[in-house]
């Protein structure tokens, strides 16, 4: 559990870390050495039932990408984290995150690292309710993934633009719980073929 007015954290490579995050304060994502996906996923702290849920966010956007000043909102349609800053533009919140049936079925692999246990995982630390916590986390903004559409309408998995140092930042419109997991894909260009380490500033 990681809580404090301002809390500045590695989340290592592989891995998934989660922090606390008071209303109007600045969530900011670095990806440390570049090409680096992050999975974000956010929980009311004040009512753990409430999670960021991107249907509503989408269907209040009517947008596929997200553009700064946007809300996310949560499965009762309020605003969780809003866009603040955004010099990279290039999110997804349609694909959702990996998990292990992604290595089993896709890549032959069994019991690899996926988005989704690490932030079963960096969940662990708050009491949520487990069906909360499994849509929780399944509801995860791809930071810095870059899914490019074509006039086909059909997406195109790209190595991401972030270079090291590249970072975005929302802002928590409520008390949040914040979970991010460093994507652990290596088998596409999803995180440049070499997963890497992230950091989540909170102030
Ligand atoms: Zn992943």
């Amino acid at each position: 559990v990681i809580r404090g007015v301002r809390v500045e954290t590695l989340v290592p490579a592989r891995h998934a870390v989660a922090v606390e995050a008071r209303r109007g304060q600045s969530i900011t994502i670095v990806d440390v050495k570049g090409k680096q996906v992050g999975d974000l996923c956010a929980v009311s702290l004040s009512d753990t039932s409430e999670y960021m849920d991107l249907t509503p966010t989408r269907l209040a956007l009517s947008r596929l990408q997200l553009k700064e000043g946007d809300e996310l909102l949560t499965n009762r349609r309020r605003p969780i984290l809003r866009l603040a800053d955004d010099p990279i533009g290039t999110h997804d919140m349609i694909f959702g995150g990996c998990d292990k049936y992604r290595y089993e079925v896709d890549f032959g692999i069994t019991g690899h690292r996926n988005c989704q246990d690490n932030l079963l995982e960096a969940l662990n630390s708050w009491v949520i309710d487990e069906t909360t916590k499994q849509l929780a986390v399944r509801e995860i903004l791809n930071v810095f993934i870059n899914q490019k559409l074509d006039e086909h309408g059909t997406f195109h998995l790209l190595e991401p633009v972030t270079r090291a140092g590249d970072s975005v930042t929302f802002k928590a419109l409520i008390d949040a719980i914040v979970a991010l997991s460093s994507c652990p894909e290596s088998q596409s260009p999803c995180n440049g073929y070499k997963p890497t380490e992230m950091l989540i500033r909170v102030e």
